[in-house]
């Protein structure tokens, strides 16, 4: 397999594989064989034990957790938040409980400010069923291990995992009454997109739903009276949540459920690197907002700064997104678009992106791109991105500066994670590029 600006046999081009032909097993037995990976031994464990014909499907079950007939199990006990309802109140009667019994427990996990964490906290709930809960269910699946607050109010906690391995969620407090949770979906991530910190530590696993649930609540629960009501959900954070969308598009109807946590389903956004046929998934199974990092306007800066743009190209990824959104009613995808010096960010550029997102409903963010250690891109200049985005703005987009939020502590957009002593590799700069980044130097 040839892939343009990748030496074959090179770090980069097995990284390439992994990351972009995680759909062809033959290609992943090649790889595992070779063991000279950039990503941990967990996730070529996670790939190479995985018959599926459809890996990207496939969710490594976190440590303790088993699958038994679609009910999240702990050891023996039942994992209470990776249940949607409906299953939370068959596994309350077929322990002999009224499904009202249910409803009270629901509402004490998710609503009227409980947020509870162990039987002791289920107030009104009998002793019997009380005690049942405490015998033959797990109520956390999460431990709070740090929260980091940076200059502008954003706080970043870190939650420690049953297995050790470490996630991290952000809370942004806006004005006008909206504070914004942003949650991760999987430990790394398998995409290594360029700019993004955490694609540079590879994927260690996906989270289950409860692992992602669990964010939210935690979320309220440690930080409502400091910031407020936590009014939005965006799936932002650690990992690309379409690889894991079972779990996501479950924990997404948790989130929305009317009883529990009542997110609005329009508040709730699930984000993709461009995953063409789990977005045609989502856009028919959930009502859920979706966002799409789009960060190019030719297939050849996508293909370096985004990989998985040499499985799913830009014209196959608006294509679904122009199909798919004709038979939605008054929705809008977010495209996001994080502005690299010299890279994506000229008029040229600005025109392309109209065309692209011709007969489209959506909207549009310019993203300042955060800095990390090691990054080889810098962001465009504040002056730019207000030209940059004039010109959308002329031509009727609805486009939206977005500032930089808690960079200060590194729980700005693509900043999350942790660097181990293997990481995903840099790939190659265009030659064309190359003279455009030390320029922006
Ligand atoms: S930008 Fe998102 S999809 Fe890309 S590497 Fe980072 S976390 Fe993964």
């Amino acid at each position: 397999m040839r892939l343009p600006g990748v030496e074959p046999g090179s770090i980069a081009w097995k990284a390439i594989i992994l990351t972009v032909g995680l759909q062809t097993p033959v290609m992943l037995e090649i790889e595992v064989h070779h063991h000279s990976l950039s990503f941990s031994n967990s996730h070529v464990r996670s790939l190479s034990t995985n018959s599926s014909p459809s890996p990207l499907f496939s969710i490594t079950n976190p440590s303790g957790v088993e699958e038994k007939t679609g009910i999240p199990m702990k050891g023996s006990k039942v994992v209470l938040k990776g249940m949607r309802y409906p299953e939370l109140e068959n596994w309350v009667q077929s322990h002999g409980y009224r499904p009202g019994q249910a409803l009270m427990l629901w509402k004490r996990l998710y609503g009227n400010n409980i947020w509870a964490r162990h039987s002791e906290e289920l107030e009104g709930l009998n002793k019997d069923f009380k005690r049942m809960l405490s015998e033959h269910a797990e109520f956390k699946a999460l431990s709070l291990k740090d929260i980091y607050t940076a200059s502008d109010g954003t706080k970043k906690i870190l939650f420690k995992l049953e297995d050790g391995l470490v996630i991290e969620t952000v809370v942004i407090p806006c004005r006008r009454g909206r504070t914004t949770v942003c949650v991760s979906s999987q430990v790394g991530c398998a995409m290594n997109c360029q700019f993004c910190y955490t694609g540079r530590m590879g994927l260690k696993r996906s989270l289950s739903a409860a692992e992602i649930v669990e964010q939210a609540v935690l979320a309220r629960r440690l930080l409502s009276h400091e910031v407020g009501t936590i009014t939005n959900v965006v799936f932002m954070g650690m990992g690309e949540p379409l690889h894991n969308f079972e779990n996501v598009i479950k924990a997404a109807d948790i989130l929305v459920d009317e009883q529990g946590l009542h997110f609005s389903p329009r508040k709730v956004t699930v984000s993709t690197s461009g995953l063409v046929p789990q977005i045609k998934r989502f856009l028919n199974e959930s009502n859920c907002a979706l966002a799409v990092s789009l960060n190019a306007t030719t297939d050849e800066v996508r293909n370096w700064v985004m990989p998985i743009n040499r499985k799913y190209n830009l014209e196959m990824l608006l294509g679904i997104l122009r199909e798919e959104l004709r038979l939605k009613h008054n929705y809008k995808v977010l495209f996001e678009y994080v502005m690299l010096a010299g890279v994506n960010d000229s008029i040229e550029d600005a025109k392309r992106l109209i065309d692209l997102v011709r007969g489209i409903p959506c909207k549009i963010n310019l993203i300042s791109f955060n800095p990390h250690q090691g990054s080889q891109f810098k962001p465009t200049r504040e002056e730019k991105m207000i030209e940059f985005r004039n010109i959308l703005a002329e031509a009727g987009c609805i486009v939206f500066l977005r500032p930089s939020r808690g960079d200060d502590q590194m729980a700005a957009c693509g900043q999350l994670g942790k660097l181990g002593e293997i990481q995903a590799p840099l790939l190659r700069v265009p030659a064309k590029f190359q003279g455009a980044l030390e320029a922006s130097l």
